[in-house]
């Protein structure tokens, strides 16, 4: 029996971690669930998975989800607090964390279960984005395991030699084939861009995600996130990781070999698919996934990305380029911009604006440790926040 904490269990990514574990209550028990303030839905995961605590953010949405549990005769114990948070990734009995709380409130909860030797299922990439050395540091000293769960993360590690360590050149790893579905206007005319609408940004064509990765997605700042993901999860080099448009989102990466294999990983774009590879990893489960019709797909396309459309991307591999604090500075510039973007404060074509300026603003340090992240990332904030007015 695997013990699990969901960090993020009423997201996107959480929901389908438990729709995976759910399939197999031989397999997988559910310690701790945890959300920001969605009282009902914790709620009804609790009733389902009988987990001994579940956590929320503030003291109001704690009490209601206490009275509602006492309602019901449910013995979960309600935690309150970003330090509850960790304190669920570190219990003894837990043996997994799905790491998938959105933005840099994922960082400390992530870190601590990485520290606590945790295996970890990564899908909160911006923990690698502002912390990679500090996080990959933990990973190695505790001896936790880190299995990622983002999809082309997921696919790379699947198409990597077993046991690969971190070395492309010893793996005969020439690059890493990177692909993005170029989201939902890839095809729109420029001139179109400055008007879209927070509703367009996140009606993605092929992926139903949370709205703040669905509006990086439409920037493709989330590629961006992931190449700077990939460099820290396999040492790659940021001119080792090639950007491909691929629309249909059924290859979900590649990598290419000195002897001129290319292996990829396809699949329906179906996240439960990456989710169950991680919970039952080396091993394979059922995860619900539809089997994929080729011959109704037909056709694969490819393209390069557009650094003009989507200077979103460019900006993440200067950033990664610049290293030190300054994917650090972008992520938090980004978090601020797509909140007001959501918000409808600003205009889409605002969100690189707002970055490349911050990113021109601050002052880039290296990163000796957590505090050095931190404050970057605050830093960020306040500067991106001052481009809103
Ligand atoms: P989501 O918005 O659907 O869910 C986020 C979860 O985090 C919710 O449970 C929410 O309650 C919780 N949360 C939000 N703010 C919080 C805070 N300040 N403190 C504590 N908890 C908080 O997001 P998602 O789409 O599931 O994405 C989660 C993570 O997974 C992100 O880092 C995203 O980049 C990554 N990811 C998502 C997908 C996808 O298909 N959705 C794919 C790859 C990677
Ligand atoms: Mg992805």
């Amino acid at each position: 029996m695997q013990n699990l904490t969901v960090l993020g269990s009423t997201g996107s990514i959480g929901t389908s971690t438990l729709d995976v574990v759910a399939r197999h209550p031989d397999k997988y028990q559910i310690i701790a669930l945890t959300a920001h303030r969605q009282v009902d839905l914790l709620f009804r995961q609790c009733q389902q998975f009988k987990p001994r605590f579940a956590v929320l953010l503030d003291n109001n949405s704690a009490a209601q989800l206490r009275a509602l549990l006492c309602d019901a005769g449910l013995k979960t114990e309600v935690l309150c607090g970003v330090d509850a948070l960790e304190a669920v990734c570190i219990l003894p009995e837990v043996d997994t964390v799905m790491a998938a709380i959105v933005g840099a409130a994922g960082l400390r909860p992530t870190l601590a279960a990485a520290r606590a030797g945790k295996k970890i299922l990564l899908a909160n990439k911006e923990t690698l984005v502002m912390a990679g050395n500090v996080f990959m540091d933990a990973v190695r000293t505790s001896g936790a395991s880190l299995l990622p769960i983002d999809s082309e993360h997921n696919a790379i590690f699947q198409a990597l030699p077993q046991g690969y360590e971190g070395d492309m050149a010893e793996a005969g790893v020439k690059r890493i084939l990177l692909t993005a579905s170029g989201g939902p206007f890839r095809t729109l005319p420029l001139d179109a861009l400055h008007s879209v609408t927070p509703d367009q940004a996140c009606s993605h064509p092929n992926w139903v995600m949370g709205r703040k990765i669905s509006v990086d997605s439409a920037s493709m700042m989330n590629k961006g996130l992931e190449v700077i993901e990939a460099h820290w999860l396999f040492n790659a080099a940021a001119d080792d990781i090639q950007v491909v448009i691929h629309p249909q989102s059924v290859i979900h990466s590649l990598v290419e070999y000195v002897d001129g294999s290319v292996i990829a990983q396809l699949g329906n774009p179906d996240m439960r698919t990456p989710i169950a590879y991680g919970l039952a990893y080396p091993e394979r489960i059922d995860s619900g996934v539809g089997a994929l019709d080729l011959f109704k797909i037909a056709t694969l396309n490819f393209e390069k990305p557009d650094f003009l459309r989507f200077p979103c991307l460019a900006l993440a591999y200067q950033a990664l380029h610049t290293a030190g604090t300054a994917p650090a500075i972008l992520n938090a510039a980004n978090e601020v911009a797509v909140a007001a973007f959501l918000e409808r404060r600003i205009s889409f074509l605002a969100i690189p604006r707002i970055i490349e300026t911050v990113l021109s603003r601050l002052p880039v340090c290296t990163v000796n440790g957590l505090e050095d992240v931190l404050e970057a990332d605050e830093q960020a904030r306040l500067c991106a926040e001052q481009q809103l007015v």
